[in-house]
């Protein structure tokens, strides 16, 4: 029996706009503006989902959920991202950390990181202690800096037993 474990990385950016909902990893954040996207604009959760995606070897979130597709127009990205478990587990796959950066210069996140932990832990049956969420600014340099979006890195490990 050998223990196969795999990485995965992802990336997403929004534009803050006025008049959406600011949801970030499946939370609303009390805030002025929220971010535009074809679906709720959530970038925590889409950069989590092309993580996994990424360590599955299963491509990413456009090819699956595509833009063009009416189904997916305000979709909420928590039953997006439980799709993908569902899909990674289903290739034999456990998932077994998630760490990730939000990069926002307002509204500041420290507040909410908690709640965005809880939530993802959540959606993706993991310990709290196994997904791990860090908030930074930008320093007010390039397109998070100046608050025209907010950005998320992530990666995730997935392990199969063979
Ligand atoms: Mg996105």
């Amino acid at each position: 029996m050998t223990a196969q474990h795999r990485f995965g990385i992802g990336y997403d950016i929004h534009r803050l706009v006025r008049d959406r909902p600011l949801i970030l990893g499946g939370v609303e954040i009390d805030h002025d503006k929220g971010l535009l996207g074809h679906s709720d604009g959530d970038v925590v959760l889409h950069a989590v989902t092309d993580a996994l995606l990424g360590a599955a070897g299963m491509g990413d979130i456009g090819e699956l959920f595509p833009d063009t597709d009416a189904r997916y127009k305000d979709a909420d990205s928590k039953l997006l991202l439980a799709d993908v478990v569902n899909r990674v587990q289903e290739a034999g796959y456990s998932i077994g950390n998630v760490d990730l950066i939000i990069h926002a210069e307002r509204p500041n996140l420290s507040a909410h990181k908690v709640r965005i932990r809880n939530r993802i832990a959540d959606i993706l049956h993991l310990p709290v202690g196994n997904l791990n969420v860090k908030a930074k600014t930008n320093e007010g340099l390039g397109p998070v800096g100046t608050r025209e979006g907010v950005a998320c890195t992530a990666i995730a490990s997935l392990m199969k037993i063979e």
